[in-house]
């Protein structure tokens, strides 16, 4: 048996979606991180390229509940630290696990900033291969520092882990076939809120049907379909389409672009796949509500959408409708959470809630008995500090000390809370994780203000691409509209007969 030389390949994962929208920076303590050999347990690649008998180089992980733009000086910290354990000289490849919308504080694309250090340290003939979130707001930049792009391809997310291992198992080809490609990126100037964008569901299931039949074509590598995360003002947000061939660029970008027209084409057909109300309305119909559990989405206030989390407003509208057998949870206030812990369990306690890390967030008072201390479970499976959930008769609310987001059962669990005891549960989520979702015998919508809001009026972004889908309309005009320069959808030939899926 002649043996092989051992791939060397570096690998790292950096994670937080952001939004430009909140006051809030995400700061180096919010990062559930781990480096060196530690990040091993936290990837689920290792056992594919153990089976390959690769030498790892490991670099780092750092995840982190999606938020506000990260601190400038904080992710210089992280990509640095990166980079730092690259070697120059010697790798084979690159796999990163990359969010793709995490923005930072006056750099704007994280990830375009990683790799065009990475590159300037190892070079442009390391292939590089990314995984990243659906949701990834890719700058025209980021195709040209990496070799092959895959992602999810599920909203809500139920494949972290195959995207993960396809972005390993198509770095593997790259090397073995001395391959660099060069992934082509096409955009649809559309933008369309993340709740209302599921794969499962027309229109995205049959754009994601396409891609997949398009995956097939002899030598395609990745077609992947991006949504993008609207709540960032920036010139890259919005919808993306990322397709990489071994060879014909040509091919890839005209598959690319077939995407980016067909979701152009399908702009008027996305909605709010649950009810969706005004916040009034939402909790009237939520109290009216026939069936056992019924959840309340906070959508404006959206963790997992990187909103603050701190607003009291839905709580406040329980309040004055007079909710009954209803549960918050949760609201982020420190001050209010130090209180309960200075307290003794089973008292009452009146306190302000709400409002204490953004000023647009409102507060209001609750009386209610201490019936619970203690950590609560984070939205990347690590501990989001403490917690206090308050008995207030009708109400019962939980307070984290930091920003969390109560989107899995285990969350629940880690504060030994019983949601399914309650009639209405008001979440701060936008539609429910797949996990609670099974739980729900309905799920509202409730159209609340704040930094994930879900009406692009109020979003007020100024940086992003014009024209652009629904501030304006119908600006490419007929199938083969070519528009403005740069933005047209006409297909370059494919090389070798190669037919593009229609
Ligand atoms: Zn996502």
């Amino acid at each position: 048996m002649v043996s092989e030389k051992p791939m060397k390949i570096a690998i790292g994962a950096m994670l937080c979606e952001g939004n430009s929208l909140t006051p809030v920076l995400t700061r180096l303590a919010d990062f559930d991180y781990a480096e060196g050999q530690d990040m091993y347990e936290k990837v689920a690649v290792m056992d594919l390229l153990r089976g390959q008998g690769c030498d790892v180089v490991p670099t780092l992980y750092a995840h982190a509940l999606p938020g506000g733009p990260v601190a400038r000086e904080d992710f210089l910290h992280l990509a640095e630290s990166l980079v730092e354990r690259l070697p120059r000289k010697g790798l084979d490849g690159i796999w990163l696990y990359l969010h793709g919308a995490m923005c930072v504080e006056e750099i704007g694309s994280a990830e375009e900033h990683l790799l065009a250090r990475i590159r300037e340290k190892v070079g442009y003939e390391v292939p590089i291969s990314l995984s990243m979130d659906f949701h990834a707001d890719n700058s025209d930049r980021l195709p040209k520092l990496c070799n092959v792009v895959t992602g999810y391809r599920t909203a809500p997310h139920r494949d972290r882990e195959e995207a993960q291992r396809r972005g390993v198992e198509l770095l593997l080809h790259c090397i073995r076939g001395k391959l660099l490609p060069r992934p082509q990126l096409a955009r649809a100037d559309v933008i369309v809120c993340g709740d209302a964008v599921q794969t499962d569901l027309e229109p995205l299931k049959g754009i994601m049907e396409m891609a997949e039949e398009m995956e097939r074509l002899p030598g395609m590598l990745s077609v992947q379909v991006f949504n993008g995360q609207p709540w960032i003002d920036e010139p890259y947000t919005g919808p993306n389409f990322v397709a990489t061939h071994e060879w014909d660029d040509a091919l890839a970008l005209a598959c690319a672009r077939r995407l980016a027209r067909r979701f152009y084409e399908a702009r008027h057909d996305f909605r709010f796949l649950v009810e969706a109300a005004t916040p009034r309305e939402a909790v009237r119909l939520a109290m009216e509500a026939r069936e056992p559990l019924v959840f309340l989405s906070d959508s404006g206030d959206n963790t997992t959408a990187g909103a603050v989390g701190d607003n009291a407003y839905l709580l406040k509208l329980l309040q004055q409708e007079g909710a009954k057998d209803a549960l918050v949870a949760g609201i982020a206030d420190a001050g209010a959470c130090e209180a309960c812990y200075a307290a003794g369990l089973g008292e009452e306690l009146t306190l302000r809630v709400g409002g204490s890390l953004s000023a647009d967030s409102e507060a209001t008072v609750i009386t209610g008995r201490l019936i619970h201390r203690g950590d609560i479970l984070s939205y990347q499976h690590n501990n989001a500090g403490p917690s206090a959930t308050l008995d207030c008769g009708d109400i019962t609310v939980v307070i984290t000390e930091n920003r969390a987001a109560m989107c899995r059962p285990d969350i629940f669990d880690s504060i030994d809370l019983d949601f399914r005891r309650f009639h209405i549960v008001a979440v701060k989520l936008g539609y429910l994780f797949p996990e609670l979702a099974r739980e729900a015998d309905r799920a509202i919508l409730a159209l609340t203000p704040g930094a994930s809001c879900e009406r692009l009026e109020d979003m007020h972004l100024k940086r992003i691409r014009r024209p652009m889908f629904p501030l304006d309309d119908d600006f490419l005009e007929g199938p083969e509209g070519p528009g403005e320069e740069g933005r047209d959808f006409e297909e370059e030939s494919p090389r070798e007969g190669q037919e593009v899926p229609r």
